[in-house]
């Protein structure tokens, strides 16, 4: 089979599904239905497998470092986890050992990063306690919630919702996968970003607001999580600009460094 065909027929079972909610007819009825045009499924590549993660949807917790709480204006003792979503073709992916050229996005004067732990699911549910949350996790990446800081603000001050500040294209970078059966889960470690060599982030894990496990439990309440699902976790303080030409370097202790190129 080419991979232009097993794309075609993978397509079309989702297409299929959403057809049978649409119309109320069954979804056996039009399994293997050609799509009218390919639409590609969003993976990221996994260290030491050849096959790959295929991407559901794309959660982000917000301030969930107390420092970074703060300096985004929120009372870090009191305020609950809160969560939004990019896209999944939001993702670029970045090679170990590669500078990957990220695109400067339209529209924004205020282009911030944020390095976070990327949580990958392998299953899901609703209500998932906190003590058996980790064990929906297939692995971690190293990842950066880029942000038109700018839009955010706007958006958030005019009281609508600041998806175009979050939400665009590129805006979901990350390493590959590392399954957790090779790296443990990551519960405490240095984690930071540095900007042409100059530190901006630096953290620990350990300050997290919200443990991955309780994230995944929180988020758990609001949606049913499935395998493929992917969250951002949220970002140390001192976040801020970049402009073109400037190279990001994100550590986390364990994992590859990971690095991107504004261009
Ligand atoms: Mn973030």
């Amino acid at each position: 089979m080419t991979e232009l065909n097993r794309r075609h027929i993978l397509a079309g079972g989702a297409v299929a599904v959403a057809g049978a909610a649409a119309f109320g007819d069954s979804a056996e009825a039009k399994v293997g239905a050609t799509p009218i045009f390919p639409v590609a499924q969003t993976t990221i590549p996994v260290v030491g497998l050849k096959e790959v993660f295929p991407v559901r949807r794309i959660y982000c917790i917000g301030r969930n470092y107390a420092a970074h709480a703060i300096e985004r204006g929120s009372d870090p003792t009191r305020e609950p986890p809160f969560f939004f979503q990019k896209p999944t073709d939001a993702i670029q992916v970045v090679a170990i050992g590669t500078v990957a050229d990220h695109p400067y996005p339209t529209l924004t004067k205020n282009y911030h990063h944020e390095v976070e732990l990327v949580a990958a699911l392998k299953s899901g549910g609703k209500n998932i306690p906190a003590d058996k949350a980790l064990d929906h996790v297939y692995g971690y990446a190293l990842g950066l919630d880029m942000t038109r800081r700018d839009l955010q603000n706007a958006m958030g001050a005019a009281k609508k919702p600041w998806e175009i500040g979050k939400s665009f294209d590129h805006s979901a970078v990350l390493g590959p996968i590392h399954p957790a059966t090779k790296t443990g889960h990551f519960t405490k470690g240095a984690i930071s970003l540095a900007v042409n060599g100059t530190v901006r982030q630096n953290s620990d894990l350990t300050k997290m607001i919200w443990s991955v496990a309780e994230q995944i439990s929180k988020l758990s309440e609001a949606f049913e999580l499935k395998a493929g699902d992917i969250i951002y976790s949220g970002t140390p303080e001192n976040v801020g600009p970049v402009v073109k030409g400037d190279i990001l370097l994100c550590k986390l202790e364990g994992l590859p460094d990971m690095s991107i190129k504004i261009v």
